[in-house]
């Protein structure tokens, strides 16, 4: 009987890991393979970003989460980019590409804020559209290695997954650490500053970094629109860690915020689309 037990609780010890383990595969983004030349690269990066999540109809125009009610993708904003992170459809998204190396020039551009238009529609169907449901899809993910930090972020779509891959990532490096100290936060159900639109961390996908170290164009008293130079201090390997498991960084944007990581693995994946083939 003893003999049994023992065999028996072996057993369960091994499902248990696997379980585990089956639980939290993490997608490298930047080594996933691509079909070569996609007729609709925003339909195939939405779809792989999102696996029988998001459904693209390209012959259609149009998308749905979870076989829900169909939307139109949208026609591409041809005006100011500032339209395209004031009122955004889903097309738009990907209007400005976001660089896929650690190059601080492209944001000098006014506007150049690539993942900074969000479409309303897309993101309450693909995340949530209310503040419980955000609430009730919740965990922690920590790492005692830097700082001992620990985030909130959804479990939707394996975003904890996804994040604890870059922490543990990140924890095997020397000199991380300071960059988890005094974290700006993660989940947090709210209208971006100075506007009506929802901020990325009110789904769980956001979270900041040490904020006195990332840098924020608010705080820096610029205007609008005009954002200057800013001196990073966040350096590349931290940001590739993020973006490899499909955070993108508000510190390459022309509205800096440095301290600002987002999950948004489609624009990863439209970037590499839509470089040079591989
Ligand atoms: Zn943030």
């Amino acid at each position: 009987m003893a003999r049994y037990r023992q065999i028996a609780s072996a057993v369960a010890a091994f499902l248990f890991v696997a379980t585990a383990v089956d639980a939290c595969a993490p997608v490298d983004f930047h080594a996933l393979p691509l079909p070569s030349d996609p007729e609709h690269p925003v339909a195939a990066s939405l779809e792989l970003a999102f696996p029988g999540a998001v459904t693209v109809s390209p012959q259609t125009g149009s998308w749905s989460v979870e076989g829900g009610p169909w939307h139109p993708l949208g026609t591409p904003d041809t005006g100011p980019r500032s339209e395209s992170v004031l009122q955004a459809e889903l097309i738009d998204q990907f209007r400005i590409p976001y660089p896929l190396e650690f190059d601080m020039a492209a944001r000098s551009e006014a506007w150049f804020d690539p993942g900074r238009a969000r479409s309303a529609t897309f993101f309450s169907e693909l995340w949530f559209s209310d503040e419980a449901a955000a609430r009730a899809s919740l965990t922690t993910v920590a790492e005692p290695a830097l700082s001992d930090v620990r985030y909130r972020v959804t479990r939707r779509h394996g975003v904890d997954c996804q994040l604890s891959a870059v922490l543990r990532d990140l924890a095997g490096i020397p000199g991380m650490a300071p960059f988890f100290q005094d974290p700006g936060g993660s989940f947090n159900w709210r209208r971006i500053a100075g506007t009506d639109r929802l901020s990325a961390h009110s789904y769980g996908i956001a979270v900041d970094i040490n904020a006195a170290l990332g840098g924020y164009w608010r705080w820096s008293g610029r205007p609008e629109g005009n954002a200057g130079e800013y001196e990073t201090r966040i350096p590349e390997e931290l940001v590739r860690a993020f973006e490899r498991r499909g955070f993108i960084w508000g510190g390459k944007w022309h509205h800096f915020d440095g301290m600002h990581f987002e999950y948004r693995p489609e624009l990863i994946l439209h970037s590499r689309l839509i470089s040079s083939p591989e």
